[in-house]
């Protein structure tokens, strides 16, 4: 199956935006109550709850006294809430995720309907007393396709969303290695270093923050300086939360831009794996660098290489891509963040140090693949260990099959 998000800007009247509130507080509240409930239960008894046991938790507290507004909420809205815990928790067993966490009020709130919302003309009928919201389209809707789940969401400075995922007909094109091989390093000075057998180009880290870095200072002293709980405080803190969405957007436009002229350019993309934790690789780096943008940045590759029947490689993120000499593979004990270049004892290359990395990226994928055999890939077949997109192959899988094509190198 595939699937397809559509996002549109959402402009619910003053009666919605009131039914709005109240369901993403109920939806907050369910998950906060039912995520401690989970915690306690695992103190207690050693097990989790599934989402039936929570579910069936909803009934009681729609009938008690304290809690009957509840039953003020759509009910799926509820229920999804259950489903989008348990898939945390799944996801965290399975280490991709942290624990789930408690949500507050102040930050981005959402809801889902998981089904029955129909697209008419410039609308969004809900079920429930949400009922029609007028929408803007940020792209054409398919032709052809079946609403699944619709998330809305209301950002810190007020505005709403909907992300409506589409089930497609047919199948995503069978992923083949077969083309040209791109390696990329991720860094801070340059955002991206990509080598693509031939010729290294450098992708400059934008700075996104910085440039908003002084409006955003003048606005956040400006709330400060207004009294807590009045009116003008909460107008500056929408200012301040504007801010902060305007540097998001503009960096999630540039991960978009440079992955699809990256996913256009090649057939095969290797990463180096991120650790989906958030532990950062050098805590020296912590403060500068955005894991989460790389995080987005590989997710966003992903996604469209899927699209297109290729493929991502996730390196090892323990291989020593910038220790290693990518002429003779000789391997230094030490490379400090501030060596920007450097000679190799053993073949006197001298290597730039992001150029040198990846190229190294770029062999260790090809071997990935050659050793796991392309026709893992092409085949649709799992080859990582954990769950996830099919057309990502990660670390080296034991496969010694004899490869049916090798990437050209
Ligand atoms: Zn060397």
């Amino acid at each position: 199956m595939r699937h397809q998000a559509v996002r549109a800007r959402l402009y619910p009247t003053t009666e919605q935006q009131a039914v709005l509130a109240q369901h993403f507080g109920c939806s907050r509240w369910w998950w906060n109550y039912a995520l401690n409930l989970c915690i306690e239960t695992y103190k207690a008894t050693g097990k989790g709850l599934n989402r039936a046991a929570l579910n069936a938790y909803l009934p009681q507290l729609k009938r008690a006294e304290e809690t009957g507004w509840l039953s003020e909420c759509y009910s799926q809205v509820l229920q999804a809430t259950t489903v989008n815990l348990v898939t945390a928790y799944k996801n965290f067993f399975d280490g991709r995720a942290k624990y789930p966490k408690f949500k507050a009020k102040k930050n981005r709130q959402s809801i889902q309907y998981p089904q029955s919302v129909k697209v008419v003309d410039g609308y969004l009928k809900f079920p429930g007393r949400l009922g029609t919201v007028k929408a803007r389209f940020h792209q054409p809707m398919p032709v052809v396709g079946k609403i699944k789940t619709v998330t809305v969401s209301m950002t810190p400075s007020g505005k709403y969303y909907a992300s409506v995922l589409i089930e497609l007909e047919g199948d995503n094109p069978v992923p083949s290695t077969d083309g040209k091989v791109a390696g990329v390093d991720l860094g801070l000075k340059d955002f991206a270093i990509v080598h693509d057998g031939i010729k290294t180009s450098k992708y400059p880290n934008p700075k996104h923050l910085a440039k908003h870095e002084r409006n955003l200072k003048r606005k956040q002293q400006k709330q400060q300086r207004k009294q807590k709980g009045s009116k003008s405080r909460e107008k500056a803190r929408k200012r301040v939360a504007r801010v902060h969405e305007r540097i998001g957007n503009a960096s999630l436009d540039y991960l978009h831009k440079l992955s699809r002229k990256l996913v256009d350019d090649n057939q095969v993309i290797v990463v180096e794996s991120l650790n989906t934790l958030g532990m950062v690789r050098n805590p020296k780096l912590a403060k500068a660098i955005s894991d989460v943008e790389w995080g987005t940045f590989v997710n966003l590759l992903s996604y469209k290489l899927e699209k297109e029947g290729k493929v991502l490689v996730e390196i090892d993120r323990w291989f020593p891509s910038s220790k290693l000499c990518s002429n003779c593979h000789f391997q230094i004990g030490e490379m400090p963040l501030e060596i920007r270049s450097w000679t190799c004892p053993n073949c006197k290359t001298h290597h730039d140090r992001d150029e040198n990395a990846a190229q190294n990226i770029r062999a260790e994928g090809i071997r990935i693949l050659s050793v796991s055999g392309t026709g893992t890939a092409a085949d649709g077949g799992e080859v990582r260990p954990k769950s996830g997109r099919k057309s990502r192959l990660r670390h080296s899988p034991a496969k010694s099959e004899t490869p049916r094509s090798i990437p050209r190198a």
